[in-house]
């Protein structure tokens, strides 16, 4: 299929969706999904479970596409009762979610567990405590991974010193001698193992061989120095992919054998499941996959610069541009070469309502309709969606050029039930 990325501008079949379902318009593509899927799992060795983050996009059919249609299906990783809905609403089990992040209430913690959720990676002593207590109100045990903020090692090769930094992520790796006493005994939960997440999008695939291989050896090393239970290993990820540019994801060729190599030296029984090994990842799996339409609504000249004025802002993309995301950088039409460099802006009421400053761009007019590829992560799931009350973007979902779904989150003002002090 003649694909958007190939060009940067809509296809035949793009701009007719743009038309049927209007502007702004995700596209996501469940073939490429697949590839973004068989490309992770040949670039992690078998017997490492693979496990989906839904922050980078909970659409079920997304979900779903990583969870069937391989011989090595996802799991989820989620963080929110909206997640642990979606994922099952995707087909996932319970028993194959891990629920993760910093502030789990106790409300949502019950919520997981009496919809059966069994495994948590825990961010403190006060976090655990938590899960306990849940736990125990439901007759349940909860099977938890401490998540482990690294002071790290004296790297070999270097001899640079990598210092952990202050985080509300992870329990601080100096504090376990202590702490691991405490962790262990707190009714309700089981501490099985260990959770490392230590890196996003990783620049290349050395400095990924890197980091893992210090996790694994952060975590073998605090496995004989404080007794950290290693029955279950999340070695964390940092699997790279473009957003919202132009581009392929990574690839990452002696990934796999490097990490058989590591975990052949580290953790010598891993083959036969001890540990169990799980790596994640949101956006290689994904970004790939999604597609952005947007009308041309206006264009604009100010002192001279340009504005082309699209009908999609940071309400329907790049809401963590407050973060210094990257946007939109390259955007061009029916292949003509750019003949010009503007401001793409959005249509809320905001200055910070940016898609991109100095884009090189063909000459745009209203009506046209352009296309940001590399957003089936963090597009829809990462934008200001209330901010100026726009409808939500329609959300396509493509198999082969047959619609397997459009659909459009609604929000609606119900009234709030008060909450049940405990
Ligand atoms: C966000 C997140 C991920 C996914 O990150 P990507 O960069 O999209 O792969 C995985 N695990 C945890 C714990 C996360 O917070």
């Amino acid at each position: 299929m003649n694909r958007p990325t190939d060009h940067h501008r809509p296809t035949d079949r793009y701009r007719e969706l743009a038309a049927r379902y209007g502007t702004p318009l995700y596209v996501y593509d469940l073939d490429r999904i697949a590839e973004g899927h068989r490309a992770l799992a040949d670039s992690v060795p078998e017997g490492i479970e693979l496990y989906y983050a839904l922050k980078a996009n909970p659409h079920p059919e997304v979900a779903r596409a990583l969870r069937e249609g391989s011989d090595r299906p996802c799991r989820a990783e989620i963080s929110s009762t909206g997640e642990l809905d979606a994922a099952l609403a995707a087909g996932y089990e319970a028993g194959e979610c891990l629920y993760t992040g910093p502030g789990k209430t106790p409300a949502e913690l019950e919520y997981a567990l009496g919809r059966g959720v069994r495994m948590f990676s825990v961010e403190s002593y006060t976090d655990l405590q938590h899960v306990g207590a849940a736990a125990l109100r439901l007759g349940a045990v909860a099977r938890c991974l401490l998540r482990i903020n690294s002071a790290g090692t004296k790297a070999a090769t270097t001899g640079i010193r990598m210092m952990g930094k202050p985080s509300q992520f992870g329990i601080d790796s100096e504090t376990l001698p202590e702490l691991m006493p405490l962790l262990t005994s707190v009714p309700g939960t089981e501490v099985v193992g260990a959770h490392f997440f230590t890196m996003s999008n990783a620049v290349d695939e050395a400095g990924l061989v890197g980091e893992f291989e210090r996790t694994v050896r952060d975590a073998v090393r605090l496995a004989e120095e404080v007794g950290l239970p290693l029955e279950f290993l999340d070695i964390g990820g940092g699997f790279s992919s473009p957003y919202a540019v132009p581009g392929e994801r990574a690839e990452y060729p002696k990934l796999a054998a490097e990490l058989e190599r590591i975990l052949d030296l580290h953790l010598p029984r891993w083959r036969t499941g001890t540990p169990h090994l799980a790596v994640e990842s949101g956006r290689y799996l994904v970004g790939g996959g999604g597609f952005m339409l947007s009308g041309v609504v206006n264009v604009k000249d100010s002192r001279g610069n340009r504005f082309v004025i699209l009908d999609a802002g940071i309400n329907t993309l790049g809401g963590l541009s407050g973060l210094g995301r990257l946007l939109p950088a390259a955007v061009q039409l029916d292949g003509e070469e750019p003949q010009d460099v503007a401001s793409l802006v959005g249509p809320l009421c905001t200055p910070g309502d940016s898609l991109g400053r100095n884009v090189r761009l063909p000459l745009l007019e209203p009506g046209d309709v352009i296309v940001v590829p590399n957003v089936g992560a963090y597009g829809v799931s990462a934008s200001l969606l209330g901010f100026l009350s726009r409808p939500a973007p329609v959300e396509v979902v493509l198999r082969g050029d047959e619609v397997v779904s459009a659909t459009r989150l609604e929000f609606t003002r119900a009234e709030a039930p008060a909450v049940e002090v405990r």
